[in-house]
């Protein structure tokens, strides 16, 4: 076959992809992804194309991104280790920056273990995968991050999906599961798209009464929830206790790798079985030194956490008062709804002529008549900040439709 055959066979993937946003992409006014932005230096500012905007749909929760005691680390880092990961952990790719990291992580989370993996998605994939296997089953809430659900994918365990955040749903599922094998529930503990929260303590009754594991995911609860930013345990006053936690350093943490806390035992046999870990390169060292610095700098700076809290509280009342949808959300993160991947499209665009971004989350991702802008609050967004965003959103808003002119 002559290589154009070959390339034939893939162009209706190609086309129906053209189709849907290839048009999009062609719109200056109204693309939104993939846009080339660049921060300021300690400032929730960004520039684009020349223009200074607010950006309302970061991640960096702490607003530690750019903060000059987690570059010196990272810049440390690279002098002591140079920039690569020099291979896989269990070879050459392990430094003391490595275990320092983990035993912070470890000891932040009251864990008497961590590990650290690459990224959150491979800390996700690995774990879940290494986990369970054919014969076991999974039970994912259907809002799970897509790192879970390609992980119990690849486990070749049996899947079961239950409704967003109902544990009765939850154990009905567990009611009718088969009875052998291992049973991991998985969910996460703020959900990244609605800013809503894992009811935690009904779903650890659930899992105790038919001897499941719990396993969650903290990659936006870690800095966002719990007085001192310590996650959903701590939201919910130390009462109740999981049994596997997984996260990320790219998000309130500003640097990128994913961790697991657990037991030493569990970590012994995922260091050797979660393939993500065993066969891809070591964290780089700039990313370990950013990442411990910025650990330690929440640890001792828990009114970053306080400041989230409090101005994501006042921003959701005011675009609710006005009677913008921000679905089930109680904390940084912030959907503004829009109703279709047009409106939200459209709405997008009104707040960037405004001088916010606020960027726009449609179908597939969230369902059409869902369609949202992702607003998150972070540490670096001053009181003025906030005020300054949620008249944006409301003019923007009022020119879309989308409340009462
Ligand atoms: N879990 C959740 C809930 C996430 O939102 C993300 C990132 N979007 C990940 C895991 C993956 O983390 P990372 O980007 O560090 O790979």
């Amino acid at each position: 076959m002559s290589a154009s055959a070959a390339w034939r066979r893939l162009e209706p993937k190609l086309a129906a992809i053209a189709l849907r946003l290839g048009q999009l992409e062609s719109e200056p006014d109204r693309r939104n992804s993939f846009m080339p932005y660049t921060p300021e230096r300690e400032s929730p500012y960004v520039d684009l194309h020349g223009e200074r905007l607010l950006m309302m749909s970061g991640y960096s929760y702490l607003g530690l991104s750019g903060d000059e005691r987690v570059v010196a680390a990272a810049q440390s880092a690279v002098d002591t280790y140079g920039t690569g990961a020099h291979g896989v952990r269990a070879l050459a790719g392990s430094t003391p920056l490595h275990e320092e990291l983990e035993a912070e992580v470890a000891k932040f989370l009251d864990r008497e273990t961590a590990l650290v993996f690459g990224s959150g998605y491979a800390a996700n994939v690995g774990t879940v995968a290494a986990l369970v296997g054919p014969g076991d089953t999974v039970f994912i809430d259907k809002y799970d991050h897509a790192s879970i659900v390609d992980g119990c994918q690849l486990s070749g365990a049996t899947v079961t999906r239950f409704r967003h955040n109902d544990a009765d749903h939850l154990d009905r599922r567990l009611s009718d599961a088969a009875p052998g094998g291992v049973r991991l529930v998985i969910v996460d503990s703020v959900y990244s798209m609605d800013g809503d929260i894992a009811p935690l303590p009904e779903l650890r009754e659930v899992c105790d009464r038919h001897e499941a594991l719990l396993m969650v995911d903290e990659a936006h609860a870690i800095g966002v929830i719990g007085a001192t930013g310590r996650g959903i345990e701590e939201h919910f006053d130390f009462k109740v206790k999981v049994d596997i936690k997984v996260g990320t350093l790219s998000k309130g943490i500003p640097s990128t790798g994913g961790w697991v806390a657990c037991t030493p035992e569990l970590a012994l046999f995922l260091k050797y079985n979660a393939r993500p870990f065993l066969f891809s390169a070591a964290l780089p060292p700039a990313q370990a030194g950013a990442a411990l610095e910025s650990l330690r700098i929440l640890d001792r700076e828990p009114e970053r956490v306080t400041h989230i809290q409090r101005e994501s509280a006042r921003l959701r009342k005011i675009v609710t008062d006005a009677g913008m949808r921000t679905l089930d959300s109680e904390t940084a993160v912030i959907p503004l709804v829009a109703g279709s991947d047009e409106l939200a499209y459209d709405y997008a665009t009104a707040c960037r002529k405004a001088g916010v971004v606020g960027l726009p989350v449609v179908s597939p991702a969230v369902p059409n008549t869902l369609a949202r802008l992702r607003i998150a609050v972070t540490a670096r967004h001053s009181a003025e900040d906030i005020d300054v965003a949620a008249d944006a959103f409301l003019t923007a808003a009022r020119q879309c439709g989308l409340i009462p002119g």
